[in-house]
């Protein structure tokens, strides 16, 4: 493994209830010639360079391969999410030295069936090739009655992470790898409908519980906190103490997660939830109206 090459493991997305249709209509969702654009561009200040994108069907005859052409746009809406990952976790390619960005060149995504939702594995010759399987039958039955686009974008954007942050060379917990992931997702404005901010358990149960944890330290802590912590998490071996403690002003995460919990009680007993997150964030980018 090569100081540019973070090793990747499997990471599963996490498995999404499936929205009735009979309780949620249609309202806005895409047509079958235009999907409706839900990328939020704000997060892309800067172009980074994108490495090779692929696109394997493995079964055009399957629904999940139609669905998946018929919401997303080939390499527009694919190297626009790279950007918007890239763009959340680090800072302008200029102030970034390539050593300090993952060394991905080429990015396969994989529509097939298979149980689960999505996953992202580095090939085993060269883990800076990187494939992003995602279940076809998943994308069938995905937000049904919801938008799909807005979903898939986002089970992209979870995986694209995946393909760029640090692990602490294969130390970091799971569950701050996958929290990382769905901030980006939720800071891309691509949060998934049935995402709720809750504090039950420890800060890093992972996926949405710990994105928006994550969302509450960027803004107690400012911009690019998130961007600090994936930076930690480049080299050598996980030490939690040490990377919150850089990046959030010598706080322990803990205390973090405590503080966290107790915003987010006081907000729902309609408190001032000084210490919790002020406003509720939406894990839809606005609507125009
Ligand atoms: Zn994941």
């Amino acid at each position: 493994m090569t100081a540019t090459t973070p090793n990747t493991p499997t990471y599963f997305q996490q498995q999404q209830p499936t929205m009735s249709p009979a309780i949620n209509p249609p309202s806005d969702s895409p047509s079958q010639s235009s999907p409706t654009p839900t990328t939020a561009p704000i997060v892309r200040k800067h172009t980074f360079p994108t490495p090779l994108l692929r696109l394997e069907l493995r079964d055009l005859a399957h629904e999940g391969s139609s669905i998946f052409l018929t919401n997303i746009h080939g390499n527009e809406d694919l190297s626009s999410q790279v950007q918007n990952v890239l763009n959340l976790l680090y800072s302008s390619p200029k102030e970034t030295p390539v050593s300090h960005r993952p060394g991905t060149r080429s990015v396969t995504f994989i529509i097939r069936a298979f149980d689960g939702v999505a996953y992202t594995t580095g090939l085993d010759l060269d883990s800076d090739h990187k494939e992003i399987n995602i279940s076809a039958e998943y994308i069938k039955n995905c937000a049904r009655g919801g938008d799909k686009r807005h979903e898939l974008l986002g089970v992209i954007c979870h995986e694209l992470v995946h393909c760029f942050q640090w692990n602490a060379e294969g130390t970091c917990p799971g569950g701050l790898i996958e929290g990382i992931a769905d901030w980006v997702r939720l800071r891309a404005g691509l949060g998934a409908a049935h995402w709720k901010q809750e504090a039950s358990g420890e800060w890093d149960g992972g996926y949405q519980k710990t994105g928006y944890f994550l969302e509450w330290l960027e803004r107690r802590f400012g911009d690019g906190t998130v961007r600090r912590l994936n930076g930690c998490l480049r080299k050598g071996e996980y030490d939690g103490e040490k990377v919150f403690g850089e990046c959030c002003e010598g706080e322990k995460v803990e205390e973090l997660w405590k503080a966290y919990r107790k915003g987010l009680e006081k907000g729902k007993k309609g408190g001032d939830g000084e210490d919790g997150p002020a406003n509720p964030i939406p894990t839809h980018p606005a609507k125009k109206e």
